[in-house]
């Protein structure tokens, strides 16, 4: 045996290893050194990495398989939703007042209540929470309840005053306010860019502890699920800072691909940083900026109308020009652009300023990003294999949120979550939940995937 074998500090034994290697797909044992693999093959092979203080674990016919990458999920905010919100994944309506309740009791009055992961389409009603459902847990306390899919966002009544709406505000740009269609009186339903000044302006930012321990919440729960490597879809300055707490104690065990909020992308520029910047545990991505609505809430844009509507094309968030703009000068910059963009059209539209973009200033592979890219079309397509485009499409989708897919038509349908013809196209294609909107579990991913069901076999 040769005396420069360098040493294993773990030693994983009797195992079913699914390499992805196609010169060995299977292995019986594992050595690792420093995070690095550096042995693989039979116990026997693996014998000679073994010296003292080695760890070595028996697995006795446990399958492992390589860490899951996630390339659009939201992990630090919604670690700092599960400390901060009631978690309204529940199936009833009367599940989820309980549930806010729960929270009014620990919030003083006139201090905001939240819930998060609410889906209307998951509880037994099959609908929407209105405001006098909100009202009913409390008068006291603003109420913000927003949607799984994110997008769409419910209020109670003091909320829905906080923020300045009445029956005769005007739906603001980009937004929606929902109303009673036979009285005109406000619904509590709030969508899109209309949320904004609750979100971002009324209730009260988070406290870096809240930040800290979100962290090591959700680092807990996406590690157990076997995700090691994640793409944050979108971090603002103050998650930055926690990221790099985190880090140095020692509570950050995923490596984090940040995708910047757009608002920081002038500070960045100014600091002279740019896309790639960082080191293996976290790194600076790409520029976030989102063209349009969610499949879920229904209000992605697309070219032909919604299944039930003559005029229901969905909610465009940023106008061609502004995209343009914004890509012009993000690309000249250095950065990596990822703009969400789900519908047909939003794509498009992308797509156009990307192509414009590398034309007036050619860029080495620039890897700009469509983020979900959900209906595409073979012009779609061909275009972006040409521009060199790449889609994170949602993995969990079809299986949980199958029974939302109706509105979009059975001839849309074939178009949309297109992870085969990404590959038929040249397009690269990521493995992307979008947590807390779709489920975590990369596994559960690859099934919905592979199979096209949803949940309840459709
Ligand atoms: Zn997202």
């Amino acid at each position: 045996m040769s005396t420069n074998i360098t040493k294993a500090d773990t030693v994983i034994r009797n195992a079913n290893v699914i390499t992805l290697d196609p010169n060995l797909p299977r292995a019986q044992a594992v050595a690792m050194s420093n995070g690095r693999f550096i042995g693989l093959g039979s116990n026997e092979d693996v014998e000679t990495f073994i010296g003292p203080n080695v760890k070595v674990m028996d697995l006795t016919g446990s399958t492992v398989l390589p860490g899951f990458i996630d390339a659009h999920i939201h992990v630090l905010n919604s670690g700092i939703r599960h400390v901060m919100a009631a978690d309204c994944d529940l199936p009833s309506i009367a599940a989820i007042q309980t549930a806010l309740r729960e929270r009014v009791e620990t919030t003083a009055p006139g201090q905001w209540v939240q819930g998060f992961k609410y889906d209307d389409t998951k509880t037994a009603e099959n609908r929407s929470i209105f405001r006098e459902e909100l009202d009913a847990v409390s008068t006291f306390h603003p109420i913000m309840v927003s949607h799984r899919a994110g997008h769409i966002y419910y209020l109670n009544s003091m909320a829905l005053e906080l923020a300045g709406f009445d029956r005769d505000t005007p739906d603001p740009f980009g937004g929606r306010i929902g109303r009673d269609p036979d009285s005109g009186e406000l619904n509590g339903i709030v969508y899109e860019r209309a949320i904004e000044r609750v979100r971002f302006e009324l209730i009260p930012s988070d406290t870096p502890e809240i930040r800290r321990e979100g962290l090591r919440t959700i680092c807990r729960m996406l590690t157990q699920a076997g995700l090691t490597s994640v793409h944050d879809a979108r971090v603002v300055r103050d998650e930055f800072v926690t990221y790099q707490e985190g880090r140095d104690a020692g509570d950050l065990s995923l490596r984090v691909y940040a995708l910047m909020y757009h608002p920081h992308f002038r500070s960045l520029q100014e600091a002279w940083l740019k896309t790639g910047f960082g080191d293996d545990m976290l790194r600076l991505g790409g520029i976030k900026m989102v063209a349009d609505g969610a499949i879920a809430a229904r209000t992605a844009y697309l070219s032909e109308p919604y299944v039930g509507s003559d005029c229901d094309h969905g909610i465009l968030a940023m106008s061609a020009e502004e995209i343009e703009e914004n890509v012009m000068e993000m690309h000249r910059a250095g950065f990596q652009v990822c703009i969400h963009a789900n519908g047909d059209l939003a794509i498009d539209m992308v797509l156009n300023a990307y192509e414009k973009a590398q034309a007036a200033d050619p860029r080495p592979n620039p890897r700009h990003r469509i983020e979900h890219c959900t209906l595409v079309n073979p012009d779609i397509l061909t275009k972006m294999h040409r521009l060199g485009t790449i889609a994170t499409p949602f993995c969990t989708y079809v299986y949980h949120h199958g029974e939302k897919m109706p509105f979009y038509g059975e001839e849309r349908l074939q178009w949309m979550f297109a992870q085969r013809s990404f590959l038929d196209y040249g397009v690269v294609g990521t493995g992307a939940t979008d947590y807390p909107p779709g489920p975590f579990e990369p596994l559960l991913g690859i099934q919905s995937c592979v199979t096209r069901t949803d949940s309840r076999g459709q």
